[in-house]
């Protein structure tokens, strides 16, 4: 078991017909220090990724061809690995119980899942690998193709940096009631688009914390302590008066988009709730039927009669109700019985990928074929990449939202977006999407 110090990475790299381009040259160079060790029983296997990463520009790769070689390699001080390719199937110690020894271990750095096992085995294996908080950087099925090697390294961070992410998790109800009361919160816009026309029909605002020390942070590291400590109505006030002001100077403009607001199952535990909606569209000067309210029941609710009565009167008021992230959180099948949503969205869960992968994929049509039934319209969330956009355009749904038409941006930076998306829509409804 020996670092391998290849050179002639260029020559390589072109045996194994990557095309190295400047950026990704860059990238490489910088990561040329990660010691990563490839763990596989069968010795071709180990030879062949071994070489691959050498060609690719990692100089520090070592070989084992056991689990217990390996964790060996990793209690002894000097070089643990910062990153483990490992074979799932193995003789003695499998894939998944080695996973466990690195856990009491608390290994720090990554994994990426190399087997020959079907693709739900290697996801399942891959969710397992999350649970324990060990960072998995994706899947590969043999034989493994280099460039989506080269694509799941792109995605390696020092512990570090993922550390420095994690430590500013831990934010206090104090601070949370502070930011709301100083303006702290701001509300960034991220695009709809509909599949068919390519035109862009709307924006789901999403919170940002403006902090004063720690930069930008998400709403995953707040809106969980607003809910607990009694904050959510505030906050979610504070999102509100900013988006429906914000549509009215849009439409000032001439600019009509139909504007999403997230609202919190807490928030409809308070009867006016409705009434505080309405009053908030009225003083903005604008109708409700511009404004989408996104719901999501992330915990379960023990009484639901004040959010039925809540959202059955947003309704007849003609604000527009979505269900958010469908097919995650608590009895989804329930809610579309129970409540008059005209929207759902699918999870990016089941979104992203969904073209190269079956169980996604039966579940995203499923989703879009229950809601088209029950006459709702369809917006899928987590479009990430060509892929997803083609695929969905091949379906029924009406909407798409993700990074890849555009991440959430301040409300300034909107129009010049669009006028942007809409000189480039021409290429991407020639993508080959057939209803
Ligand atoms: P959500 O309502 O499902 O919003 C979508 C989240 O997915 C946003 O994260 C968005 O930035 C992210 N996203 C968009 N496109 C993609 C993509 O292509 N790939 C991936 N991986 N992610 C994408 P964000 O802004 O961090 O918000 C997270 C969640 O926080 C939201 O999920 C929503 O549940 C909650 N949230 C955001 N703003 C508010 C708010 O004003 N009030 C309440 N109560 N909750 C909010
Ligand atoms: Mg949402
Ligand atoms: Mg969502």
């Amino acid at each position: 078991m020996i670092f391998s110090r290849d050179v002639g990475v260029a020559t390589k790299a072109k045996n194994l017909n990557i095309e190295y381009n400047k950026q990704a040259r860059t990238i490489m160079v910088e990561k040329s220090t990660i010691k990563i060790l490839v763990l596989d029983d069968e010795p071709f296997i180990l030879k062949l990724l071994a070489h691959m990463l050498t060609s690719l520009g990692f100089n520090q790769v070592a070989t084992c061809d056991s689990g217990r070689g390996a964790l060996e390699r990793i209690d002894h001080p000097n070089s643990p690995p910062d990153l483990i390719l490992m074979d799932l199937n193995m003789p003695e110690m499998d894939g998944i119980e080695f996973v466990r020894h690195l856990v009491e271990r608390r290994y720090t750095g990554s994994l990426i899942l190399i087997s020959g096992e079907d693709e739900r085995m290697l996801q399942t294996a891959e969710k397992l690998v999350r649970a324990h908080k060990i960072p998995a950087l994706g899947h590969l099925r043999k034989p493994v193709n280099p460039e989506d090697l080269f694509a799941l390294l792109e995605k390696w961070t020092p512990p570090c940096q993922r550390g420095s992410l994690a430590a500013k998790n831990a934010y206090g109800a104090d601070e949370v009631r502070a930011a709301i009361v100083n303006g702290e919160l701001v509300n960034y816009y991220q695009p709809k688009v509909d599949l068919v026309s390519g035109k862009v029909v709307g924006a789901e605002s999403l919170v940002r914390w403006r902090h004063p020390q720690d930069g930008m942070v998400f709403p995953d590291q707040f809106i969980g302590v607003a809910e607990e400590h009694g904050l959510i109505d505030d906050l979610t006030r504070a999102v509100i008066e900013q988006a429906f002001a914000q549509v009215k100077t849009w439409q000032d403009g001439g600019l009509y988009l139909h504007i999403a607001v997230n609202i919190s199952m807490d928030n409809l535990a308070t009867l006016e709730f409705a009434d505080y909606v309405a009053a908030a569209a009225f003083t903005a000067g604008i109708t409700p039927d511009s404004i989408v309210l996104e719901v999501t029941e992330s915990r379960l609710m023990k009484d639901l009669s004040a959010p039925l009565e809540i959202l059955t009167r947003l309704r007849l008021k003609r604000f527009c109700l979505s269900i958010d992230d469908f097919g995650t959180g608590h009895s989804s099948l329930s809610q579309l019985r129970d409540i008059p949503f005209d929207e759902l969205k699918v999870d990016q869960g089941f979104v992203h990928g969904a073209a190269g992968n079956d169980t996604l994929r039966t579940i995203c049509c499923a989703s879009l074929s229950l809601a088209q039934q029950m006459g709702m319209k369809t917006v899928a969330e987590g479009v990430e990449d060509q892929a997803d956009w083609d695929f969905l355009r091949s379906t029924s749904c009406d909407l798409a939202q993700g990074y890849f038409i555009a991440k959430p941006m301040p409300a300034g930076e909107i129009p010049d977006w669009i006028i942007a998306w809409e000189v480039n829509i021409e290429n991407l409804m020639k993508s080959p999407g057939v209803r």
